[in-house]
């Protein structure tokens, strides 16, 4: 049976860095993935555009957005930070561009290409992939792991890196198998919960709108008439509530309050506006329309998907003449503007979460090496640690991050000649 340096589990991002660096260094390596080909969710990443990561250029700064165990982070990110992900892929030819809120994209606006350079790294390394190949136990020997037992077969290597991922999107293949293993060699976990994820609203007419973009909005987080947290940004609505970058951000603050009772979001469609001032916006808006039908005022305020829900939320009759329309009502429909009410009925699970928050705790991981502390020869790399941050490329650099740690951390001491660098 040969004998590898370093067998990586999990052929997502994280593996595959772990797998590839330490081939770089000189590595014998094997890479186990049981789906037919590795980085599966990497082509459904940013709605299929895989927002790889974010301009964000102080670590410092990158690392608070992973609220408490960001610091702990900061060691992954020195070692291989932003502008090492950029020179990355861009130096094996995928250009990159930067958008809105730092988000980094591949400028043809394709996931594939990102897997494609991927694919191509594991080649030009020569990692040995094995596919369809589903590991489904780890043998110990003391402090050590000695060798990992899949459907095809026992494994022996003289390292381990387990990166398969967490729990979300199921059918990508992250049925978090590797929780199991971590436990049961003595990690301890932290409760896993699906993070980023759209939220499901009471009201009904949220299907009709599901192709309206809401930019530049606000959406706040109200329990018991008090604001507890808010963002500005971009959402949209979906058949049953409401998604986008800004929603996904407060899930887990949504999920929270959940737990305490009743939860409304008020959006704010003209968060720039002052109510007063928006309110002197509608008074000329009327009396410009002065005679004609309320259902003609509001084409200038609003997008044209949104006027027939706003005509029926306001409860002014649509025929009414602007000029009579009364103060009582004017003030309802500044409210739509300003703090339209959705009630939250319901957070969504692990199949529509972008991330699980939650995983390996890291007081069991060395963060400057991604080494176990249980076991002297097994690093954790990727989602299936407990970090996860917000939407904006920010948890594909912990996978680019974490997995390049693990894997030259994992090979430290190997001196073989480099297969490709
Ligand atoms: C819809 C969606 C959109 C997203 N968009 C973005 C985005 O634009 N930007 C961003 O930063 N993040 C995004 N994310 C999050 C990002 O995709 C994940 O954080 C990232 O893929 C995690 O990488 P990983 O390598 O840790 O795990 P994964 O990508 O989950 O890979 C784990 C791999 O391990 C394999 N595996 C699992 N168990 C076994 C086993 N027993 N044996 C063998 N192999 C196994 C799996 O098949 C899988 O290939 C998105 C996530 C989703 C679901």
């Amino acid at each position: 049976m040969k004998n590898y340096d370093l067998i990586v589990v999990g052929g997502g991002p994280a593996g595959i860095f772990a797998a590839g660096f330490a081939a770089q260094a000189g590595a014998r390596v094997l890479l186990l993935e049981k789906n037919r080909r590795c980085g599966a969710k990497v082509l459904i990443t940013g709605k299929g555009r895989c927002n790889v990561t974010n301009s964000e250029e102080d670590p410092r700064r990158f690392a608070e957005q992973f609220g408490r165990n960001g610091k702990a982070f900061l060691t992954a990110l020195y070692a291989f930070g932003v502008q090492e992900t950029v020179d990355f892929f861009e130096s094996r030819g995928l250009k990159l561009r930067v958008e809105r809120g730092g988000r980094i994209f591949p400028e043809r606006g394709k996931a594939a290409d990102v897997q494609r350079v991927l694919d191509s790294f594991l080649r030009e390394t020569g990692v040995e992939l094995l596919t369809e190949c589903r590991v489904t136990g780890l043998k110990s020997a003391g402090e050590r792991l000695s060798a990992v037992q899949t459907s095809r077969g026992e494994f022996v290597a003289e390292n381990f890196v387990l990166a398969t991922g967490g729990l979300s999107y199921p059918e990508t293949g992250c049925t978090g198998d590797g929780y199991a293993w971590a436990t049961e060699t003595g990690h301890r976990l932290v409760a896993t919960e699906p993070a980023l994820v759209p939220v499901k609203l009471a009201e009904n007419w949220t299907g009709e709108l599901c192709d309206l973009n809401l930019k530049n909005v606000r959406i706040s987080l109200q329990q018991h008439d008090k604001i507890l947290a808010e963002r500005f940004g971009e959402a949209f609505f979906t058949r049953q509530g409401i998604g986008g970058p800004i929603v996904l951000d407060l899930s887990s603050e949504i999920r929270a309050a959940l737990k305490k009772g009743a939860v409304q979001l008020l959006l704010d469609l003209k968060p720039a506006v002052a109510p007063q001032l928006f309110d002197q916006r509608l008074q000329r808006e009327l009396a410009a329309h002065s005679n004609k039908d309320f259902r003609n005022a509001l084409g200038n305020l609003l997008p044209k998907d949104l006027i027939p829900l706003f005509l029926r939320l306001s409860e002014i009759d649509p025929y009414k003449k602007c000029h009579s329309v009364s103060k009582a009502e004017r003030a309802r429909l500044l409210q739509l503007f300003k703090a339209l009410e959705l009630q939250v009925t319901a957070v969504g699970g692990f199949d529509k979460a972008i991330v699980t928050s939650g995983g390996v705790a890291l007081q069991d991981i060395d963060m400057r090496s991604m080494r176990s502390k249980r076991l002297e020869n097994l690093y954790f790399a990727g989602e299936m640690i407990d970090l996860d941050g917000p939407t904006g490329g920010f948890n594909l650099q912990v996978c680019w991050s974490t997995g390049y740690l693990a894997g030259i951390s994992a090979v430290q001491g190997i001196s073989r000649p480099s297969q490709g660098s």
